[in-house]
């Protein structure tokens, strides 16, 4: 079978050949830490986190870098609000960011560069653009980057620089020689963060960053570089420009991935929703793993629709997934074989097929619908191809959480307090259960129990 990844540069569903066989190198845009995440931060997170996992699950070896972006303006002027330094603020942020990631079960990155531990090659690769005779300087403002000295600038997005001359606004910096010119280092204002450079005292521009941190983690041609769809256009393409201006055509990233957006009928998030909009809120009421598997239920590339029913059905689904894996972990089991290779095929069709995600859950459905509550199959092999499955998804196992081990010793001392006839106790402990609506249930093979 062959994996098969929509390329946005080419716009064609393409057949993956990594540069080096059986490795894949992958850079993915990651936030400007100067507020907690959105929701769109965490689907970009899951959706490439799930691509990583599905190549790691084909058995290549991936290393994953993805940045922080903690200098630019919105950093300093959300320090000088809260009256702190912008690197406390990243820092503090940076920890928000990665606890709700890994709340949604996203892997810690290989690299996880912030920008500002790689200024010496951003002002590096300023200087081999200059050489390159791509940039100019405006005084008292920054080194630009010139567009019309890049022979592919809007190959990514599909423009014309000549349509986009004609498109473009009146440019707000009328020093800049063409409408799209991009600051690659920005002169320091009077009590900003800067660093010295030869062209004067500065910080980077935002693209400069992923170019100059690409390079150092990954080499000068990688295999997918991947963002949010809005990043395309002119993130990305100034991200091209760059690095080819550098490093030759074709070099930098082979396989470009966007994910798509979500969208929320704002009027319908006001009522039934709340203060939904970021992250650490739906967190707080729903348990990390309905996030993830809400995101997963569409195709990367494909908009989401965000509403409470979505979350509400990925609950029920992660509930019927859970209620099947613990019921067929305290079964005994049966010991008729079962064919699972329908599934598991089925489960990497979807896969190979650009990562679907939403083929690949079906898969999985149909796998515990066939397989039913009361089975009498052997449980080891399909547990194990549970498994196989779940290094892509990551939400049918999990370590036992706290809250699990806490009802698992209740439901303990309630087994005890029966032994010995204390059936008050008893009692009361399966009601105060159900007030945390957990419900027990007397089996055969002991006390079960399920989250309502
Ligand atoms: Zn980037």
């Amino acid at each position: 079978m062959t994996l098969k990844i929509k390329n946005t540069l080419t716009g064609k569903k393409e057949e993956f050949k990594p540069l080096r066989k059986g490795s894949v190198s992958m850079y993915v845009c990651g936030p400007t830490v100067y507020d907690v995440a959105h929701l769109g931060h965490g689907r970009s997170a899951v959706c490439f986190d799930v691509i990583r996992r599905y190549l790691m699950y084909r058995d290549y070896d991936v290393k994953f870098v993805s940045n922080y972006t903690d200098i630019d303006d919105k950093m300093i002027n959300r320090a000088r609000e809260e009256g702190v330094m912008v690197p406390e603020l990243a820092e503090r942020v940076i920890a928000e960011y990665d606890r709700d990631y890994a709340s949604l079960g996203v892997l810690v990155a290989d690299e996880a560069p912030m920008a500002t531990s790689y200024i010496d090659e951003m002002v590096e690769f300023v200087g081999r653009m200059e050489k390159a005779g791509v940039t100019y300087v405006i005084e008292g403002d920054g080194v630009y980057f010139d567009v019309s000295k890049s022979a592919t600038y809007g190959k990514l997005s599909g423009q014309k620089l000549e349509d986009l001359r004609i498109g473009a606004r009146v440019a707000e910096n009328e020093a800049k020689k063409n409408p799209y010119d991009f600051v690659v280092w920005k002169f320091a204002k009077e009590g900003e963060p800067h660093w010295p450079s030869p062209w004067g005292d500065g910080r980077p521009g935002w693209h400069l960053e992923c170019s100059a941190m690409s390079w150092k983690l990954l080499g000068e041609k990688f295999d997918i570089h991947g963002g949010g769809g809005d990043l395309t256009f002119p993130h990305h393409e100034c991200e091209i420009a760059q690095s080819e201006s550098v490093f030759g055509e074709g070099s930098f990233a082979q396989y470009w991935m966007h994910n798509g957006f979500i969208t929320v009928d704002k009027e319908k998030m006001s009522k039934s929703l709340g203060n939904f909009a970021t992250l650490k809120d739906i967190l707080s009421k729903y348990d990390g793993r309905v996030v993830r598997l809400m995101f997963l239920q569409t195709h990367y590339a494909n908009p989401i629709e965000f509403s409470d029913d979505l979350l509400e059905q990925a609950k029920a689904g992660l509930a019927r997934i859970h209620d099947f894996v613990r019921n067929l972990k305290v079964s005994d089991g049966g010991s008729m074989d079962f064919d699972l290779e329908p599934f598991v095929e089925k489960f990497e069709e979807a896969m190979d097929n650009d990562f679907d995600t939403s083929g690949g859950l079906a898969a999985l459905f149909d796998l515990i619908k066939y397989v039913g509550f009361d089975t009498d199959y052997k449980k080891e092999p399909i547990l194990k191809a549970l498994e196989a499955m779940d290094q892509v998804f990551g939400v049918i196992f999990v370590e036992e959480d706290s809250l699990d081990s806490e009802i698992e010793s209740l439901i303990k001392d309630r087994e005890d307090a029966r032994k010995e006839k204390d059936f008050e106790k008893a009692d009361q402990i399966r009601n105060d259960l159900l007030k945390k609506g957990i419900e027990l249930e007397d089996t055969s093979n002991g006390t079960i129990w399920k989250r309502l």
